[in-house]
């Protein structure tokens, strides 16, 4: 089985490779504007999609015109990228699994890719890596890359450089190590609560930094935009942002490892985050209801970063041998696992679950996460209908159209006497 994995580390440029690292992340992004800006013109004009083998050849023009010279410093193939990520912006566009393109904004998100392995040399036993037009540069190794160089990517964040090295590998087919099954109901006062009981507290990672956040931002608000002092303003800000998202992810990694290690079954609900943190505001003729509270939910919902959480169980329960299900979320909440009555009233408070029919009682969310496990056995052991996950992100643009009582799944199958999943 081939293992394909990113490893990212910071980089520490001398003053001359920062600029020129600058320079070519504002190349790139000129030149992605510059082709998105001559496909809006064609199509106006009412000519035909520029491809990117077209697109390609007016870079050529622009690199060795008089216009736009400086082009010709930056490295070739970091540019022809740029016009691919285009191209691709373009046929997700088409495709309708996202928006239109967006021309890119200096500061935001500045990177540039050498999708070339044959052009980066990495020399791990001196901690550096050689990159085209920019040299040896030294970089923070903590961690060993393993397998086949495939691409590197150079990124600007938080005021620093950071490359992360594409790599791709042989491993043999994980068999789970782990037998056992859990539930996961997610939630805002609590961040995920497990079938066994236990649950990891709400990542509050950004309110922890809100104060900070906004602080900074008032006091990047009250300079003279493009001054010295907003671009020091600026760089505090996107410094606590960085910090906020560290935090996130450290958490996220940590709690995605433990589960995928501990579990070869793990079940969870197919929630729609897209829809449920769709903006509340409305439009004019409809304006939305509740607005403020919800905006306060959407915020949370974000916060807590589900989807990535998702994402992360998907690929590693994958890595370690074991299965993701995700089953309908309906009713999991208002189920009573002991005598299978369903009612909105078996829930009288946000927290408190209590059954009117058999009296059951305990947290909702750790009845949930029982229901959700029972519906993820049913689903895997006596075939209710189980086909197998598309990749996270192309599920969460199809959920619109997806059947109610469908029960997803993914990652390896392995038989289930295999890791002892009983059937119900
Ligand atoms: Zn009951």
């Amino acid at each position: 089985m081939q293992r394909l994995q990113a490893f990212k580390y910071e980089l520490r440029p001398d003053g001359q490779q920062a600029r020129q690292m600058a320079r070519f992340a504002g190349s790139c992004r000129f030149v992605f504007n510059k082709a998105l800006a001559l496909q809006k013109a064609n199509h106006e004009a009412g000519g035909k999609y520029i491809g990117y083998v077209a697109m390609a050849k007016h870079l050529t023009e622009w690199r060795n015109g008089s216009e736009t010279p400086w082009l010709k410093d930056a490295p070739v193939h970091p540019l022809q990228h740029a016009l691919k990520d285009m191209d691709r912006a373009y046929q997700n566009f088409f495709a309708k699994r996202a928006a239109f393109p967006k021309f890119k904004k200096k500061g935001q998100r500045e990177s540039f890719r050498y999708p070339d392995a044959k052009q980066i040399k990495l020399d791990q036993a001196n901690g550096r890596i050689f990159l085209p037009k920019l040299g040896w540069m030294r970089l923070r190794l903590s961690r060993p890359v393993l397998g086949e160089l495939r691409n590197a990517t150079v990124s600007y964040s938080g005021g620093k450089w950071f490359v992360a090295i594409q790599t791709a590998r042989e491993v043999e087919q994980p068999m789970p190590t782990a037998t056992s099954a859990i539930g996961i109901d997610v939630g805002i006062a609590r961040f995920a609560t497990f079938s066994d009981g236990t649950f990891l507290a709400p990542l509050d990672s950004f309110k922890k930094h809100e104060s900070r956040l906004r602080r900074a931002q008032r006091a990047m608000s009250r300079k003279v935009k493009n001054s010295r002092n907003w671009r020091k303003a600026k760089t505090q800000v996107q410094k606590i942002h960085a910090r906020i998202g560290n935090a996130r992810r450290d958490y996220l990694h940590k709690a995605t490892s433990a589960i995928s290690q501990n579990h070869a079954m793990v079940c969870i609900e197919d929630l729609q985050v897209r829809n449920m943190s769709k903006s509340a505001a409305g439009t004019d003729d409809k304006p939305g209801k509740n607005v403020r509270a919800k905006s306060g939910l959407n915020k949370s919902i974000l916060d807590q970063g589900w989807f990535e959480f998702r994402r992360q169980l998907e690929y590693k329960l994958a890595w370690s041998g074991g299965m993701l299900i995700a089953v309908p979320p309906h009713n999991t909440s208002r189920t009573c696992p002991g005598c299978g009555c369903v009612s909105a009233d078996n829930r009288p408070s946000q927290a408190v679950f209590r059954c009117i029919e058999c009296g059951h009682k305990g947290n909702a969310d750790h009845i949930g996460a029982i229901n959700i496990l029972a519906r993820g056995h049913r689903a895997a052991a006596c075939g209710e209908d189980v086909s197998r996950a598309k990749p996270a992100k192309a599920k969460c643009a199809a959920s619109a159209k997806q059947e109610p009582t469908e029960v997803t799944c993914s990652g390896s199958m392995p038989a289930m006497g295999a890791v002892g999943i009983p059937c119900r």
